[in-house]
């Protein structure tokens, strides 16, 4: 097809993530993907190559076209691509969920395959309120969490993200309603705990589960915090006899700078969700873990089944590249890449400081925000980062990267100055 074509059907047959129908902004026409490097099917200002500081939103952690990942789709390509998972199991699934009970923390034991990581979300927040009606206890159907988060696109999922970022306005009467604490502090203040253990001890009747994103609000504004948070919301959590939900779709598999956010607290949750870097950014999967507890309740419960059972439940080509993803991280230095990508974001991100309109710099593991004291023009800061060789994607008054951990320092630098230069422009 010819890039005149392949744009204009795009254009008028596409539909692009959070975006009107047709498009007012004509994407980027990638034509294929190598290690860091996005190949533009023709240049973009100036550049055919971009470095993406974005790893395909948290997923390509390993980057593209890796060897390794490669032969472990194309020898699942040679077994089968897919079977059903009612009635069949394979040794790709059972393998991977033996790993993913390993490497979360004790005693999450049990997993449920999903296809994506909203769905994985839905699967948690299923688990959470079966496991209260198996109980006899129906009238715990509420979810509490803070505000700034994000879990997702689907119903359920956008109830508990960001009453502003899920547009709850837009939906009054759909969505489910839930509680809401404010945003969690950056530094840990017993006050916070203390405004949270309030709105909770006022709903515990009601609530089934607390769900949050552990250490980072991903997609809800990139914002940080104190893992002691997340201490105290366990403690609060059983007291008030309440399950506890880390949605780790963004932070897990290393990004943080611990394998899991959750290890930077040492709390385990009832309930972990996992997505987008599971299949190092190769295809589209989720899971969802939960503690003996929790499977247990369900299964004494009247209804002792969950429900749940999606078409291409444990895909084999998925669950293969998984277990070559995660083989691939542990047997790499990946602490150190990520080290190393920190405190290279951490002087590379400085200079923004001084750039007039920028109203904060962060960054925590392999992760670096810059936050505006406006909302961003998204085509003016991302024309300015191709300029840069680098493809940046910001939102709302944030321009931010988290590079594939085999991203050089040299190209860390490059998507550094890249994001300076985006925050100048936008
Ligand atoms: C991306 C994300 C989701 C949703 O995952 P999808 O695969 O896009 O459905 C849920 N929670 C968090 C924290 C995420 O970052």
């Amino acid at each position: 097809m010819d890039l005149e074509t392949l744009v204009a059907l795009d254009r008028s047959l596409v539909w692009h993530p959070y975006g009107p129908m047709p498009a007012t902004q004509q994407p980027l026409v990638v034509e294929s993907a190598a290690g860091v490097r996005l190949r533009l099917a023709a240049p973009a200002a100036g550049s055919t190559e971009l470095i993406d500081g974005m790893s395909s939103w948290w997923a390509a952690i390993h980057g593209y076209r890796h060897p390794v990942l490669d032969a472990a789709v194309q020898d699942q390509l040679g077994r089968m691509s897919h079977v059903m998972f009612g009635g069949l199991t394979h040794e790709p699934a059972v393998r991977l969920a033996r790993t993913l009970v390993d490497i979360t923390p004790d005693p999450l034991g049990h997993v449920f395959f999903c296809d994506s990581g909203s769905v994985a979300v839905e699967v948690a927040i299923k688990m959470c309120l079966q496991y209260w009606r198996s109980l006899g206890r129906p009238s715990k159907h509420r979810l509490m969490t803070w505000r700034g988060g994000y879990h997702g696109d689907t119903f359920h999922p956008m109830s508990v993200t960001d009453p502003e970022g899920g547009m709850h306005a837009l939906w009054r009467g759909v969505l489910p309603s839930q509680l809401f604490a404010p945003p969690p502090l950056v530094a840990f203040t017993e006050a916070y705990v203390a405004t949270f253990a309030e709105l909770l001890a006022r709903h515990a009747d009601e609530v089934a589960a607390i769900i949050v994103e552990p250490v980072v609000q991903g997609a809800g504004g990139m914002r940080f915090h104190d893992p002691a948070y997340l201490r105290a919301l366990r403690t609060l959590a059983d007291e008030h006899d309440v399950l506890l939900v880390f949605d780790e779709i963004a932070t897990g598999f290393g990004r943080t700078g611990t394998l899991f956010a959750a290890d930077q607290a040492q709390v385990t949750p009832d309930v972990m969700c996992v997505g987008k870097a599971l299949t190092g950014g190769y295809l589209s999967m989720g899971a969802t873990l939960c503690v003996p507890r929790v499977a247990e309740g369900i299964s004494r419960g009247e209804t002792p089944i969950l429900a749940h059972g999606p078409t291409f439940m444990a895909n084999p080509l998925s669950s293969a590249v998984a277990n070559a993803s995660i083989d691939l991280l542990l047997s790499s230095d990946w602490s150190s890449s990520v080290k190393r990508i920190s405190s290279g974001l951490a002087s590379g991100l400085a200079p923004a400081r001084d750039v007039p309109g920028v109203a904060d710099v962060r960054v925590l593991g392999a992760i670096g925000v810059v936050q505006l004291d406006h909302e961003v023009n998204v085509p003016a800061a991302t024309r300015a980062a191709v300029e840069r060789g680098v493809w940046l994607r910001p939102f709302r008054d944030l321009v931010y990267t988290m590079p594939p951990y085999i991203t050089d320092d040299v190209d860390v630098d490059q998507i550094a100055d890249a994001v300076v230069a985006a925050a100048a422009a936008g």
